[in-house]
């Protein structure tokens, strides 16, 4: 049974992505805290490497070699240093790779000229070169190929300057290698492993990321589904009013509030004369736009509180809270004028649309809703009987208040 394909693969020697987009988004991810690091080691170990001058000084009689090995010192230190302030400002894992291998060859260089110069002490630097590996690899934040190819160098380089510099016997020269070889596998495999986890973590996150965006997608879609239905379900799509359903709950609150408050509500219901001939005559579409252009007129007409909706047909209704039948068979007026202004034909501009409109309401009155608009049904169809293109209060209305 073969074991499941990673979903991000990594390179099995240096732990990165196989997927170079993958990758370069990675490294750009972590560039900030690279770079500081970086800079930030850097700065710990020139100082360290420097202050080896001290022993220098004391084992040395003053000679040439004595202030090669000063010098060496001071240029590696003065090196690294500008390194670390060049790292912190434009170093990425991207683009400028070879800033961050530049300290590294610097540094294994000096420890190199160490040996060639202080041949003497190899048993103290083989101690410091073990030490100098390891921090290579896991102290020194780097990528793994660049960190195995400097310490390949110095490795080599330190056991050929031994070789070259010394006496040693081969078994010495092979328990040093030996040892090496042991230091760099343990830097190498678990500078590997901090790379594939700390990979495999930013895959997840990214996966994470994605998946948030697309349910915060989700969730925006929805919203304008839900949006969608709820603008289907309270307007009427011809004319832009309320749906019946919806202006019934609107004017059941504004009713109860005029109860409440025992404030003066009225309710019309209007209904476009003869539209039935309008249909017939110049076609259903021309119908509807003479029901949007009433529509639109009885919006302009009225007062942003009151409250329109088409009740079906080529029938309207309208709530007006604060106002009573009295003033509100005004208002009915008012906009029977403005309606029969309009001109809905373009080829008989001398048509006149009229609307009869049936008025019911009062203060303080036990009638609900539905019995309002019994009453102004009745007074509209009063109005029909009597002639058409007229407002009519309904009996129901007291005469009081
Ligand atoms: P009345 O003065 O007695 O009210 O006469 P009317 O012709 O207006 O009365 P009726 O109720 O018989 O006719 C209403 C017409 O309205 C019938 C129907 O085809 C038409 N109608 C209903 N809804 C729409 C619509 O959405 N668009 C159009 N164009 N016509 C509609
Ligand atoms: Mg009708
Ligand atoms: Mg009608």
């Amino acid at each position: 049974m073969s074991s499941p394909t990673p979903r991000y693969p990594l390179h099995r020697l240096t732990g990165q992505f196989l997927e170079p987009a993958r990758e370069a988004s990675y490294r750009r991810e972590i560039a900030p805290r690279a770079r500081l690091e970086s800079s930030l080691a850097l700065c710990v170990a020139a100082p360290v490497f420097g202050m080896f001058a001290i022993s220098d000084y004391h084992y040395l009689e003053p000679s040439i070699e004595l202030t090669l090995l000063l010098a060496m010192r001071l240029v590696v230190v003065v090196a690294c240093l500008a390194l670390a302030v060049a790292i912190g400002r434009l170093g990425d894992f991207s683009r400028r790779l070879w800033l961050h291998a530049l300290p590294l060859w610097i540094l294994a260089t000096g420890i190199i000229l160490i040996v060639l110069l202080r041949p003497e002490s190899l048993a103290t630097q083989v101690t410091a070169l073990v030490v100098a590996t390891i921090a290579f690899y896991l102290l020194i934040p780097n990528l793994l190929p660049v960190v195995a190819f400097a310490s390949l160098y110095l490795n080599l380089g330190f056991l050929a300057s031994a070789v070259a510099m010394t006496d040693i016997s081969a078994v010495v020269v092979l328990r040093i290698g030996l040892l090496l070889v042991m230091t760099n596998a343990v830097g190498f495999f678990a500078l590997l492993r901090l790379e594939r986890l700390q990979r495999t973590q930013f895959a997840l996150l990214e996966e994470e990321r994605v998946q948030n965006r697309q349910l915060m997608e989700e969730i925006a879609h929805r919203k304008s589904l839900e949006a969608q239905l709820r603008q289907v379900a309270e307007r009427d799509e011809l004319t832009g009013l309320d749906s019946r359903r919806h202006f019934m709950a609107r004017a059941e609150a504004l009713l109860r509030r005029a109860r409440h408050e025992k404030a003066p509500f009225s309710l019309f219901m209007i209904d476009v004369d003869h539209f039935k001939a309008i249909n017939d005559t110049w076609g259903h579409g021309q119908g509807d736009r003479v029901l949007a252009a009433l529509a639109e007129t009885c919006q302009r007409s009225l007062r942003p509180q009151d409250v329109i909706g088409r009740f079906g047909g080529e029938e309207f209704i309208v709530a007006l809270p604060d106002t009573h039948p009295r003033e509100a068979l005004m208002v009915a007026e008012r906009l029977q004028q403005r309606i029969s202004d309009l001109e809905v034909m373009e080829a008989l501009p001398e048509h006149r649309l009229t609307v009869t409109i049936g008025i019911a309401g009062g203060v303080d009155e036990d009638a609900d809703l539905d019995t309002l608009i019994q009453q102004a049904d009745q007074a509209l169809y009063a109005g029909k009987h009597a002639g058409r293109n007229r407002a009519v209060v309904s009996q129901e209305v007291s005469d009081e208040a």
